[in-house]
């Protein structure tokens, strides 16, 4: 099924709903792993999961293997990620090829990062410049078949000059025929209510899933953060600061955080939410039994729509 589909039902519905990323293992044991996890995180009820994939496509096997297997398997709706990195247009022709057999119907079109050791994005030949040349491609080959989201960036991507130019490529993006958005990872909140009114404002209407990475370690927060140069506010840094060489204390203050975010974003009547899972399993269910959308029970089951909670959506 679609994503758009699912969205628009949990709409209907009037119901809070959320998706999990999941990165491929390098290993087969971490393979495995995974897997576990996916069975065990089908509990929490996300409308669907979705699979990065590695610059160069140097995994792109076991991500359309990883969708096909949580799809077929595990009974979760997949979204495939496929990037412009060293794609040839042949390359990408295989990869949506292999999605569609795979019965994958849903595809989150990327530019893509530089490869490992490389600074600069440059297009390979016969390859996109930009993720917009993708979705085009996409619809033209494959007219309706795949749900198309695209990423978008509430602090403005890191290459861009002129933040604005941004919203313009964004729109670009949507028009060329992408049906849905997920952000980049962000930590100021009032940032993001910010940027998502900016994109309402200019007529885009579709589905935008804001990107929440809970705080998992010290060390990992501070890479990522200084790798997207990403906008911390100080009374992070300062809750931070005191319990940093204390990896437990760091989790749980992530999820009472990521809790947080969402609460205030549901007060601006937000009501999807994609977790990037970093593969681990257990602060999305403490975050997700925090908010009482599912269970706090051993197997936890999404709880059906709980009408106190929708009353406090602005
Ligand atoms: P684009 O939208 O093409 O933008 C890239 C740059 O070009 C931006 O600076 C933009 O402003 C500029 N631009 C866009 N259109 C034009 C134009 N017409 N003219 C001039 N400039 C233009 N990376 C991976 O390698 N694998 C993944 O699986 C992956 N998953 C991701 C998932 C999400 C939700 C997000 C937010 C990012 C993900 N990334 C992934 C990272 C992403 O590939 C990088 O951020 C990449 O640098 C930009 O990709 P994009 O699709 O946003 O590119």
């Amino acid at each position: 099924m679609k994503i758009t589909e699912k969205i628009a039902k949990a709409e209907a519905d009037d119901r809070d709903f959320w998706s999990f990323e999941y990165f491929p293992p390098k290993t087969e044991q971490g393979v495995l792993n995974l897997y576990d996890r996916m069975e065990r995180m089908y509990a929490l009820g996300p409308e669907f999961v979705d699979v990065t994939w590695g610059a160069g496509g140097g995994t792109s096997d076991l991500t359309i293997q990883i969708c096909q297997t949580a799809h077929t398997v595990y009974g979760l709706e997949a979204c495939m990620h496929l990037t412009c990195t060293n794609m040839p247009r042949e390359k990408i022709d295989i990869a949506l090829r292999e999605a569609k057999e795979a019965g994958i119907e849903n595809i989150l079109a990327l530019r893509g990062d530089p490869p490992r050791g490389q600074s600069e994005w440059t297009s390979c030949d016969t390859g996109f410049s930009y993720a917009t040349d993708l979705v085009r491609y996409i619809r033209e080959q494959y007219g309706d078949h795949f749900c198309i989201g695209v990423a978008a960036y509430p602090e403005g991507h890191i290459d861009t000059v002129n933040k604005a130019d941004d919203l313009k490529y964004l729109k670009q993006k949507m028009d060329a025929g992408a049906d849905y958005i997920v952000t980049q990872l962000f930590y100021d909140t009032e940032l993001y209510i910010h940027w998502y009114r900016q994109v309402r404002e200019m007529g885009i209407t579709a589905p935008i899933l804001p990107g929440i990475m809970p705080i998992q370690s010290y060390g990992g927060f501070s890479r990522m953060t200084f790798l997207c140069k990403t906008v911390v506010p100080q009374a992070i840094h300062d809750a931070l600061e005191p319990i940093k060489n204390d990896d437990k204390a760091v989790k749980e203050y992530g999820v009472q955080l990521a809790i947080e975010m969402v609460k205030r974003l549901r007060e601006v009547g937000i009501r999807g939410f994609h977790f990037y899972t970093l593969n681990l399993e257990k602060s999305v269910r403490l975050i997700l039994e925090g908010l009482e959308f599912v269970a706090p029970i051993e197997v936890a089951k999404p709880l059906p729509w709980n009408p106190s909670l929708s009353r406090k959506r602005e």
